[in-house]
């Protein structure tokens, strides 16, 4: 029987040789500004984009209206507890929350004054 392969491995074998340099520049961002760089990579990946996509369909409503009893169409998926801070659990459902444009700002908002 095949041992199956862990994602890591995975990932090597798809990216093939271009790991070592990907790797050596996602250092030299992560010295940079280390929690938003992790977090722009998170963003960007295919994983995150699938993750997001299912949140959605799950809740289309802003939750936070939903909230005060208000339907609303959500226009984006956010972090409960933001990636910047909490990278492990950015593709977590019960982190997300889908919300709509002026709740999403508001509570980015709150979340860069509490910084
Ligand atoms: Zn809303």
């Amino acid at each position: 029987m095949r041992r199956p392969i862990t994602h890591d491995q995975r990932l090597k074998k798809l990216r093939g040789g271009r790991a070592r340099d990907d790797a050596a520049y996602d250092r030299g961002r992560r010295a940079k500004c280390p929690a938003l760089s992790s977090a722009a990579r998170i963003r960007g990946s295919a994983r995150w984009k699938a993750v997001r996509a299912e949140k959605r369909r799950r809740d289309p409503l802003c939750q936070m209206h939903e909230a005060r009893g208000a339907t609303v169409e959500a226009s984006s998926v956010d972090h409960i507890k933001p990636l910047a801070t909490h990278p492990e659990l950015a593709f977590v459902m019960s982190n997300l929350m889908s919300l709509c444009e002026p709740c999403h700002a508001k509570k980015s908002a709150q979340e860069r004054m509490a910084r």
